[in-house]
């Protein structure tokens, strides 16, 4: 099968902490990719900002390195490598300095997409904002794009909100989570809104419940400083977890348009029910061969900051009422998974007698193996009679589409490409964030003043007990996490 690639227009992206740990190991390597796939023209140009002085040369030898370090082995051709660099300068830049700015306002060409990547710490996204207005460069052609996380609380949120807004529109900002550039969470909503099969079972008439699982077997390494002071409820479930249990949720779209989408989202997330402190576990990883404790770590050994959160969340609509959707994820766990299930009822009645119990499942995997599996229930083969079992119908991509399917775009390349569009579909607008946040605000606050402490959790276990009792109370268990 042959992918049709069509390039973008002609750009000028900017990227601000060009020479960071994001920009080396996902942006640049997938600019790249995106490269080499023949998306970019030839005249496109990306810019590395940052406060290191070093000139366009070294800046260059650097993004090779990076590319090099951060692709797929024997994926990087010396002869593509070597054109993609020629694309790229350097200007060196403090986001809360004057030097450099007409430098920068040198490279930007009239007439071309403007596209400016923060990269770098939320504290600088305002000074970013600012001094871009200063320099003249906010005008209608120019789009910035914000990386996570998106403030730690509402009232953060809402000030970040406040800066960007003060010299962008709400169509120029993209505020980036890159589990929405997974190939199978758009392929969620192909699925859901491309087929007559599903929707009309989409309810809580025929589905029991749904998980979603962000397993991790990773601890926080190095990042300990700030994820100490973040846990996975800010880390993972307000963005991440909650963007998938969007679209999962959410009422069909009048188009797949991005305020279409994002009015359905935000519905969503304002007709989640407040949390009942009983239907969250929240854990903390021990320290095992392979590694030290949470606590230990994050060289905190009082800390309470979560490794783990599973949580009970009911949507209080007419579509949801009295489906549960069982939330968890978690580092230092059993295995890498990232997985959607959506668990379907019994049937009403079985014209096989007494069987044990079926239900279709319908899994989505994030990662690894991304592809959609449906459980469906046939007759045991061979003799002996009426037996029934579960077998996948399994939609793997690698197996359905072939070569394309090898290395589909990584999430990043596929939304900078949606950034260059102008397409703002997969980005989280300014009041669904907000939205999230009034949503976990009170959850963090009530642990704080609890003075909650995380159960601790064996490392490379499914995690704490009690997030299988609390489904186990419901006479339900969490799907095994498999690799
Ligand atoms: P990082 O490795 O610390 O890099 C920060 C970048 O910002 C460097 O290029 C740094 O270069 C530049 N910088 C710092 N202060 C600056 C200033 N005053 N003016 C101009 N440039 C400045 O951080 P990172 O991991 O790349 O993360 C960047 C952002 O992405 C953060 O908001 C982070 O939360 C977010 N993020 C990162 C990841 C990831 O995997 N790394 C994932 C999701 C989100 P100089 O010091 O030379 O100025």
């Amino acid at each position: 099968m042959v992918s049709r690639v069509i390039p973008v227009d002609v750009f000028d992206l900017v990227i601000f902490g060009g020479t960071g740990d994001l920009a080396r190991r996902k942006i640049l390597p997938g600019l790249f990719r995106r490269f080499c796939a023949g998306q970019m023209q030839p005249e496109a140009q990306i810019i590395g900002a940052a406060r290191a002085e070093m000139d366009s040369a070294e800046y260059r030898e650097m993004v090779a390195d990076a590319v090099r370090e951060f692709s797929a082995e024997g994926s990087v051709g010396d002869e593509d490598l070597a054109q993609f660099v020629e694309r790229l300068h350097y200007v060196p830049i403090d986001a809360r300095g004057e030097s450099g700015w007409s430098d920068l306002v040198s490279h930007m060409r009239p007439g071309v997409v403007h596209a400016f990547y923060f990269s770098v710490a939320p504290s600088l996204f305002g000074d970013l904002a600012e001094r871009l207005n200063i320099h003249g460069l906010t005008n209608d052609a120019s789009r910035i794009v914000v990386e996570k996380p998106f403030g730690r609380d509402l009232e953060s949120a809402r000030a970040l909100n406040r800066d960007l807004a003060a010299y962008f529109d709400e169509s120029q900002i993209y505020r980036i989570d890159h589990y929405l550039g997974k190939e199978t969470v758009q392929n969620l909503m192909a699925v859901r809104f491309g087929n007559m099969l599903f929707e009309p079972l989409w309810n809580s008439q025929y589905v029991d419940h749904i998980q979603i699982t962000v397993a991790e077997t990773v601890g926080v390494g190095g990042r300990g400083d700030y994820y100490d002071k973040s846990g996975a409820m800010r880390d993972m479930v307000q963005n991440h977890l909650m963007q998938l249990l969007c679209l999962i949720a959410m009422e069909p779209p009048s188009k797949f348009d991005p305020d279409a989408v994002r009015d359905e989202k935000l519905k969503v997330i304002r007709a989640l029910d407040k949390m009942d402190p009983h239907h969250i576990v929240r854990g903390q990883y021990e320290a095992s061969d392979d590694g030290p404790s949470y606590r230990e770590a994050v060289g905190d050994p009082r800390s309470r900051t979560e490794s783990y959160v599973a949580m009970k969340v009911g949507v209080s609509n007419w579509r949801w009422a009295g489906t549960p959707f069982y939330l968890r994820t978690g580092k230092r766990l059993k295995a890498r998974s990232s997985e959607i299930t959506v668990v379907f009822k019994e049937l009403n009645h079985s014209i096989f007698g007494e069987q044990e119990d079926h239900h279709n499942v319908l899994s989505i995997r994030l990662q690894p193996n991304e592809g959609i599996t449906l459980g469906v229930t046939i007759k045991e083969p061979g003799p002996g009679g009426m037996r029934l079992i579960d077998v996948p119908l399994d939609m793997s991509f690698a197996q359905a589409l072939g070569d394309d399917a090898d290395a589909p775009p990584d999430a990043y390349e596929r939304l900078i490409m949606d950034v260059i569009r102008g397409n703002q579909t997969l980005f989280m607008r300014g009041d669904e964030v907000e939205a999230a946040w009034a949503w976990t605000d009170p959850i963090i606050k009530g642990w704080e003043e609890r003075g909650d402490v995380p159960k601790l959790y064996e490392s490379g276990s499914d995690g704490p007990v009690d997030a299988v009792q609390m489904l186990a109370r419901d006479t339900r268990v969490w799907r095994k996490v498999s690799p």
